[in-house]
């Protein structure tokens, strides 16, 4: 099987599967788009219900915001980054998903940065932190910080929903988005 066609059973199998209680109550599972060839992946924390109606990452308000500030950039959704979460289906009232479904859908998600082979991965707010790391932090220490990621390079920075609860982080955005941007230049 060519490389294209594992990359379409594993959409097929995220969308159809079964493995943790979320498939219950979502409308779609959400695999996440953008240029598969991309050097950026960007991994928020899972699909709100916006995304759950559509079966598209950051459509709803906090992703008009992921638009607005990658464009500030230069960059669109379409061309310079793959977006993806950590779980592919929508955790019920938004909550943050349990270990467990973590656990269940994060082969998932190793399996598409494998595929995408991102020079950058971006991880939006503490859950996908934490998905990767197991480590609890304060995003005041961590944000905008290079780290190891099996050889990749990794930034966390906040999640543009909490710009919506405390503006002021948007600038902290920014300045860690320009840092990718320098670091995909160099
Ligand atoms: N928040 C996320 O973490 N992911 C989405 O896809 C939408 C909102």
């Amino acid at each position: 099987m060519n490389k294209t066609d594992t990359w379409k059973k594993l959409k097929t199998k995220v969308q159809s599967c079964t493995s943790c209680p979320l498939h219950e109550t979502r409308q779609n599972a959400v695999f996440g788009e953008g240029n598969e060839k991309a050097k950026i992946l960007i991994i928020g924390e899972g699909p709100g219900a916006k995304e759950d109606e559509l079966g598209r990452p950051f459509v709803g308000r906090a992703g008009k915001l992921l638009d607005q500030l990658l464009e500030e950039e230069g960059f669109s959704r379409k061309k310079n980054v793959f977006i993806a979460n950590i779980v592919k289906c929508r955790p019920p009232k938004n909550r943050i998903p349990h270990k467990q479904e973590i656990k269940t859908c994060f082969p998932y998600l190793e399996k598409q940065i494998e595929y995408l082979n991102p020079d950058v991965i971006v991880l939006l707010g503490l859950t996908a932190y934490k998905s990767f790391t197991g480590e609890v932090v304060k995003m005041g220490e961590t944000h905008g910080k290079w780290f190891d990621y099996k050889g990749r390079k990794m930034m966390t920075t906040y999640h543009p929903a909490s710009v919506f609860r405390n503006p002021s982080f948007r600038k902290f955005i920014k300045e860690d988005f320009k840092k990718i941007v320098a670091m995909i230049e160099k």
